[in-house]
């Protein structure tokens, strides 16, 4: 692009951002959970966990997306049983743990931005009217509001500790429905990775000892560059060693199974990380 290209562009960006900011009132009001939510855990555990759907909150200016209550408490707005996990093992691993409380139907904090379910316009059998056609500025407006924020203050964690040479161990924790489509999943946990499977492989041969455990290998969905944003970017991509796991919801609906699958995980997390050279 040219010199005159790039002067006959610059108003206009210009007065699109000034229009985005006064049309448009900000999506979340100050009262409002922030984008996401931390526990800094030790300065000498090498584990970062992230939680990207811990929750199922809605900004008001948003209203319910067109949804009812009843969709809205579903698998398809949130990881029913994720936050209560990931909470327990963080405190167990002395893990740094961030999670992010906005629905993934708001925008989903673990997909590339550019991906089609980034704001998704179904899930499972049911459209989501409030995303229905998104203006590209509304589609900012939410990317602005919450998968920025919260992807930065992850950023920051990991830059912090490649400063101060603490390790990462990186975990993204997700929870799946038991029935998805009509299709019951047999699985209680699955263990996902994409080009690095170091850890992946770990735990899955730590897992398979387990009796009476049915554990997926990137079951019941692979990892991948368009559905996965966590790993890729925070773990392949700075060499970190890293899973995503998946725990199926009716195990961790509760208080004593979120404690169980966190006790056993802690566990297994600490004879893996015998393995890495920290
Ligand atoms: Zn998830």
């Amino acid at each position: 692009m040219g010199s005159d290209d790039r002067h006959r562009l610059a108003p206009t960006s210009v007065t699109a951002r000034v229009e985005l900011e006064t049309v448009q009132p900000p999506l979340l009001q100050e009262d409002e959970p922030p984008p996401f939510s931390v526990i800094a855990g030790s300065e000498t555990s090498p584990y970062l966990i992230t939680c990207d759907h811990a929750g199922r909150e809605l900004p008001r200016a948003l209203g319910t997306l067109g949804l009812s209550r009843a969709e809205l408490d579903r698998h398809i707005a949130w990881d029913i049983g994720a936050g209560g996990v990931a909470r327990r093992l963080a405190t167990e691993l002395g893990a740094f743990l961030i999670m992010q409380p906005y629905s993934r139907l708001v925008i989903d904090c673990n997909r590339p931005l550019d991906a089609p379910s980034s704001i998704a316009q179904h899930s499972e059998y049911t459209a989501v009217p409030g995303n229905h056609r998104i203006s590209a500025p509304d589609a900012e407006m939410r990317a602005r509001s919450i998968f920025h924020p919260y992807h930065h203050r992850i950023r920051c964690e990991l830059e912090r500790r490649a400063t101060q040479g603490q390790p990462t161990i990186f975990i993204a924790m997700h929870s799946f429905t038991p029935t998805f489509m009509s299709v019951a999943r047999p699985w209680h946990i699955g263990v996902l990775y994409n080009r690095d499977s170091r850890l992946g492989r770990i735990l899955l041969e730590l897992l398979s000892r387990e009796a009476a455990l049915v554990v997926g290998d990137n079951e019941p969905y692979a990892a991948s560059d368009r559905t996965d944003y966590g790993i890729v970017q925070y773990g392949e991509r700075r060499g970190n060693p890293h899973v995503e796991l998946e725990i199926r919801q009716d195990l961790i609906a509760d208080d004593a199974g979120q404690t169980a699958w966190a006790e056993l995980l802690a566990r297994l997390f600490r004879e893996a990380s015998t393995r890495f050279p920290s």
